[in-house]
């Protein structure tokens, strides 16, 4: 495995001189400023319980699976649908020698599950490198089960994964939870050996994997891998498919512009952090649930409206099906603090609860969260 670029370089210039830039956009970010340029505040009334919508689209269910992309490209995708845990994903890349794993996921047990397939696909090589796409724990904290290797990420991720890393107590063990982990399991997150702010390229035999940032998007420190021959695109916690993006790290405007950009990339392929292998349409329904849920935020801000009356109030039309629905609580949250000027990197946990406690008291049976258990995505 041999490693390329890693430089401050202009992103936009590199790109544009690859050729990677030419179709058409989504042109989404243009539509929503037209969008909130008509707004007009609804007036606040009762609120129903979220209930699925026989007029919107249903979604599927998919099963866990190493599912080869190309010769030698494998999408680890872990089981979901509507009312299911909707777990992250990982990926493989192999090599001659050794190879490379894109993202370690939640638990002990998901891990091995993981590196047991990695395995079998690539006939017991070593898996010598490791990419954390972001911070979150469940693209994280199985790195420890790959120790000793090399770990990457943005320099963003690395030291958030460090604070984390500081914050486990020595002799901490994971909680015991079926098909997750034993209880037996120590705790000790792996912090990335290896970080970069811009484009790191390296070669896995034949394939080329150029690791990317785009701008702050679900965190400020989200990569992508590039497989410019074999057009797929690792996008990490960047791509939902068929569940509710979640956007509690996310600076959602520049999400958005983000997914503008990989649809002018030459990819066919996407693989989401969380849901099934997709593609561009997939991604841009996603990008289309932030426009759409911006402009219907910012006319009840603009009202002056509470963001757990807001959240309770919007109805998520073609969306409505989406696993995880609820999530809908923290991306009003973030989209307040954008239009407030009040945006940070990190976790709104006290306007994430206090929304949360409006929205559920509103809405009857609501089960908001401000947290999983395991925090997930
Ligand atoms: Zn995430």
């Amino acid at each position: 495995m041999t490693q390329g670029e890693n430089s401050g370089v202009g992103r936009l210039s590199r790109r544009e001189a690859m050729g990677l830039v030419g179709a058409a956009g989504l042109g989404v970010a243009a539509a929503l400023n037209e969008q909130v340029a008509n707004a007009q505040a609804p007036p606040a009334g009762p609120v129903a319980p979220w209930t699925l919508s026989s007029s919107a689209p249903s979604i599927p269910s998919w099963n866990t699976e190493l599912k080869q992309l190309a010769p030698n490209v494998y999408a680890y995708i872990q089981a979901g649908g509507l009312g299911k845990p909707n777990m992250s994903n990982a990926a493989l890349i192999v090599g001659p020698d050794s190879m490379m794993a894109i993202d370690t996921l939640t638990a002990p047990l998901l891990t091995k599950a993981f590196i047991a397939a990695a395995k079998r696909a690539g006939g017991g090589k070593p898996i010598t490198h490791v990419i954390d796409t972001h911070h979150h724990g469940d693209h994280i904290a199985g790195n420890q089960f790959f120790v000793p290797c090399e770990i990457v990420s943005h320099e963003y991720c690395r030291d958030e994964v460090a604070k984390q890393a500081a914050a486990v107590a020595p002799g901490t063990k994971f909680a015991k939870r079926e098909g997750f982990a034993e209880g037996t399991e120590e705790r000790k997150i792996a912090v990335p050996t290896t970080a970069f702010n811009d484009k790191l390229v390296y070669n896995v035999g034949n394939v080329l994997v150029e690791w990317m940032f785009l701008g702050p998007a679900h965190t400020w420190g989200d990569i992508v891998a590039y497989l410019p021959k074999e057009k797929i695109l690792f996008a990490g916690d960047i791509f939902f498919s068929y569940i509710t993006p979640f956007g509690h790290n996310a600076h959602i405007s520049k999400w958005i512009e983000v997914c503008d950009r990989i649809n002018k990339m030459d990819v066919d392929v996407i693989v989401p952090g969380h849901g099934p292998v997709g593609n561009k349409n997939e991604l841009a329904q996603m990008a289309e649930y932030y426009v759409f849920l911006k402009s219907e935020v910012k006319k009840r801000y603009a009202a002056g409206m509470t963001p757990g009356r807001a959240a309770a109030e919007i109805k998520m039309t073609r969306w409505q099906n989406w696993a995880v629905p609820e999530q809908l609580v923290r991306n009003v949250v973030r989209l307040y603090a954008e239009f407030s000027a009040t945006l940070v990197p990190d976790v709104m946990d006290d306007a994430n609860n206090n929304a949360i406690a409006e929205y559920n008291a509103l809405k009857k049976g609501a089960t908001a969260q401000s947290r999983t258990s395991l925090d997930l995505a």
